[in-house]
């Protein structure tokens, strides 16, 4: 059951929807739209409706399609309904068709695209605005010859107001909106009627999407009406914008959302920078995904649109790696290793790095990569780096701390740093002097975590055979 318009009382289900349109890869736009909507649905313990907005064939691709449901499965952004596709609804959109022009809400227009384009040109050489007159609404009978189109018959006079959330009460007045077209002559629906039927069936008690699609709202608003339903809830979030104030674009790098899985973002962490653009909650900047449920409302969105900030996405990955239990960030951590041909399924191992690593990495592409070395068996030296530590002296040391490691008892982060001190004590230097070393012959570069939870992550065997091959330059 429908609230009257503009309002939601307690007893009403909240029903939201994403209808986004295959003709680009979805990108972080369309996911905020989505996030809202889902956010939504789920504090107001609704349903949340996916629907892929296909109609436009020539421009709708597979690719975006895929990019859609695997980018909302990698969100966690579930849905309740769908996905429904509005291609396989065709004959339900006809049959909507057929019986407006049955009840006289729509109507058959013959005027061909000659006299249309004539009565444009009249309008605008009298500075008038561009619109359909309503010729064929009192016409009666076909125009042989001339395949019609069905148009919507809309209200004359009056105003539509558009009680938006985010923008409060907009007004259109009926006299601005013509006759929309609702089948083309070949019998196909257009695309705002077809968001008609479909919010009118799925039930949709808040339609939360961007506001380019503001304009569009009284005409729907009006098509429902003239089918007997209540119009939903309208929401109209404010676009992201690019760094430079412009509509974030390809030119600024908007790209599949598919990507920020690639680069290594935890998809919380994505979800949390972009609920925090152009909504808030006191000061707080990190959010779980409870969190964020618990706390969103789309009555505190604000109007104006935000810039997005790469630097702090990332500052907000970092956080969520951080807080995050580690065993939640290890599937995570296991994509990106296999990204570079490392399939590991050590539990205790992946845990470990994460804790390791997680305050000097921003991304989980970047954990990876800074712990490769502890999942292979052999390593690449960097050459600057042996320079400057794998140097006579280096491996002299280097020999005596093998000696020491190799005689642990017990293989322990804290018996390794036990062992490493009493070593730089013994030769009387900073502790610096043996780790640079050490770190240089297990890992490859001259940084890594503390040095002993590295080795105690590495292990003996692995640490020793290649203390092995370091020691093995001295000869070389
Ligand atoms: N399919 C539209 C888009 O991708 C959204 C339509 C709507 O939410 O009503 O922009």
């Amino acid at each position: 059951m429908r609230a009257p318009e503009g309002k939601c009382p307690i007893y009403m289900t909240v029903v939201t929807r994403f209808a986004p349109s295959p003709t680009g890869l979805l990108h972080v736009g369309g996911v905020r739209t989505a996030l809202f909507s889902w956010l939504y649905a789920r504090r107001m313990k609704g349903k949340f409706v996916l629907r892929v907005e296909d109609t436009d064939r020539e421009r709708s691709t597979d690719e975006a399609v895929r990019v859609i449901l695997e980018g909302m499965q990698w969100l966690g952004l579930d849905a309740d309904e769908g996905p429904y596709y509005q291609t396989r609804r065709f004959d339900r959109y006809r049959e909507v068709i057929a019986g407006m022009l049955a009840a006289g809400t729509a109507y058959h227009c013959y005027c061909t695209k000659q006299e249309l384009d004539a009565l444009r040109e009249g309008q605008l050489a009298r500075k008038e605005k561009p619109r359909y007159t309503g010729l064929c609404r009192s016409r009666t009978e076909p125009r042989p010859g001339v395949p019609p189109v069905v148009r919507f018959r809309n209200p004359t006079d009056g105003a539509v107001v558009v009680e938006d959330l985010v923008h409060g009460p907009v007004s259109f007045q009926n006299a601005e909106l013509d006759d929309l077209i609702i089948a083309r002559s070949d019998g196909t629906p257009t695309y705002n009627f077809c968001v008609v039927v479909d919010d009118m069936d799925m039930g949709i008690t808040h339609v939360i999407r961007g506001d380019d699609h503001l304009n569009n709202a009284p005409r729907q608003m009006n098509m429902l009406r003239a089918l007997g339903s209540t119009p939903p809830v309208y929401a109209h979030v404010p676009m992201i914008l690019g760094p430079d104030g412009a509509k974030l674009s390809k030119r600024h790098g908007a790209v599949s959302v598919l990507q920020y899985e690639e680069e290594g973002f935890l998809p919380d962490a994505l979800l949390n920078y972009l609920v925090r653009l152009g909504w808030s909650h006191g000061d707080q900047e990190v959010f779980t995904r409870d969190e964020m449920i618990a706390a969103f409302d789309i009555h505190d969105v604000n109007k104006a649109a935000s810039a997005f900030n790469n630097e702090k996405l990332l500052w907000l990955n970092q956080q969520h790696m951080m807080r995050a239990p580690p065993a939640r960030v290890v599937p995570y951590l296991q994509a990106q290793l296999r990204r570079i041909g490392i399939d590991s399924n050590d539990q205790t191992l992946l845990e470990g790095v994460i804790l390791a690593q997680r305050e000097r990495a921003k991304t989980l592409k970047e954990m990876a990569q800074s712990s490769r070395f502890l999942f292979v068996d052999s390593i690449e030296v960097d050459p600057q780096a042996a320079a400057k530590h794998l140097n006579p002296e280096g491996l002299g040391r280097l020999g005596q701390v093998r000696e020491r490691l190799a005689a642990l008892s017990e293989w322990t982060a804290p018996a390794i740093n036990a062992a490493l001190n009493e070593l730089a004590t013994q030769l009387a230097v900073g502790l610096g002097k043996i780790a640079q070393p050490l770190r240089v012959a297990v890992a490859g570069v001259a940084v890594s975590p503390p040095i002993d939870v590295t080795l105690g992550l590495l292990g003996r065997e692995r640490t020793l055979l290649r203390l092995d091959s370091a020691l093995a330059r001295k000869t070389a």
